[in-house]
Formats: C-alpha cells, structure tokens, sequence
C-alpha cells in the first residue's frame, strides 16, 4: 500500500460569538462526551487541548473558547490571530446572535489572514420549534462569504464531531 507520510499538525483553532450561544458546550461535548444544562459562563476565554486521528494525520487542536461578553471584546485578536480556523457560532433560536456572528465575520475578514478556515455554526437544533434564524437564510449568507456552514446540538451531539473532523479534513488538505 502507497504510503503518503505520517503527518502531525498543530493546529490553533478559536471559538467566537455571542455568550450563551453554546461554544464551550460545544467544546465540552467534543474533548469530553459531556453536557451541562446549566453551563457556567466563561471568564476571557478558556483553553483546551484534543488530539484527533484522521486517515494517517493526527491533528492536534489548541482550542481557545472565548467568552462572547462585549467587554472582552478587545481581546479577541489574541485569539484569532495565528490560528488555523475559526468558529463563528450563533444560537438558531436567537436572532441577535446571528446579527452578532455576522459582525464576527466581518472582523475576521478584515483581520487579514486569507488562510484561515472560517465556519458558521448555528448551535442548538435540538429547539426547532424555538427557531429564529432559518437555516436557508443561513446557508446563503455563509455561501456568499466562503465560510463552511453546520448547525449542530451540543445537548444531542449532532454534528459535533462532525464539525471538528471538517475542520480536521480541510487542515490537512493544506498541508
Ligand atoms: P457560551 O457562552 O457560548 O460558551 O455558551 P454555553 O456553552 O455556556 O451555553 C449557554 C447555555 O446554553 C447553557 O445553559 C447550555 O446548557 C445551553 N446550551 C448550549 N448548547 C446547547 C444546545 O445545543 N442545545 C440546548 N438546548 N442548549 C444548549
Ligand atoms: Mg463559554
């Protein structure tokens, strides 16, 4: 059998949008199997670390949760800057949060890395019928910025993991 190479990558990847919106959920559901009804909110931003396997790449993820509160907004670059990817997440029942993820990704765009990954989460399908932001309007905006587009569940899983491997799939595609 072809061998292409063992590759190792370390990859920084930063979590951003609006508190509540599920992101340390999101990453506790990841690197743990775990979910809490009552999350406690993150102070400036939180810091954790997953190593994942895919085809004959291992992918380590330095994974910076940030806090989503204006008044650290300023703190921000620290974390964006450098990294690989970035996951721009909002809350489907919340269209606030949305509004919020769009202002997210003008920063990153403007922050001037053509390399980085960026993604559009809509965290928490588990409430369709709590819905606000529709799924199509969502599609459409991602579509016209080139962000990669998921809705996920922190509470159910859904798509957690798939969220991480695309993010793993398209890192080692660069490399
Ligand atoms: P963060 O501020 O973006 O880090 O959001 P948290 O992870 O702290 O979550 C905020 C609240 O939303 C917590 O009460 C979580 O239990 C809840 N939550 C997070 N993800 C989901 C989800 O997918 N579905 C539901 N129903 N609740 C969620
Ligand atoms: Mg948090």
């Amino acid at each position: 059998m072809a061998r292409t190479g063992n590759k190792n990558i370390q990859a920084k990847l930063v979590l951003l949008g609006d508190m509540g919106t599920g992101k340390t959920s999101m990453v506790l559901r990841f690197t743990k199997g775990q979910f809490f009804d009552f999350q406690e909110s993150t102070i400036g931003a939180a810091f954790f670390t997953q190593v994942l396997s895919l085809n004959e790449a291992t992918i380590k993820f330095d994974i910076w949760d940030t806090a989503g509160q204006e008044r650290y907004h300023s703190l921000a670059p620290m974390y964006y800057r450098g990294a690989a990817a970035a996951v721009v997440v909002y809350d489907i029942t919340s269209m606030d949060s949305f509004e919020r993820a769009k202002k997210w990704v003008i920063e990153l765009q403007r922050q001037g890395n053509p390399n980085l990954i960026m993604f559009l989460v809509g965290n928490k399908v588990d409430l369709e019928e709590k819905r606000k932001v529709g799924n199509e309007e969502a599609e459409q905006y991602a579509k016209e910025n080139g962000l990669v587009f998921l809705e996920t569940s922190a509470k159910t899983a859904q798509n957690v993991n798939e969220l991480f491997y695309e993010i793993a799939k398209r890192l080692t595609k660069k490399v």
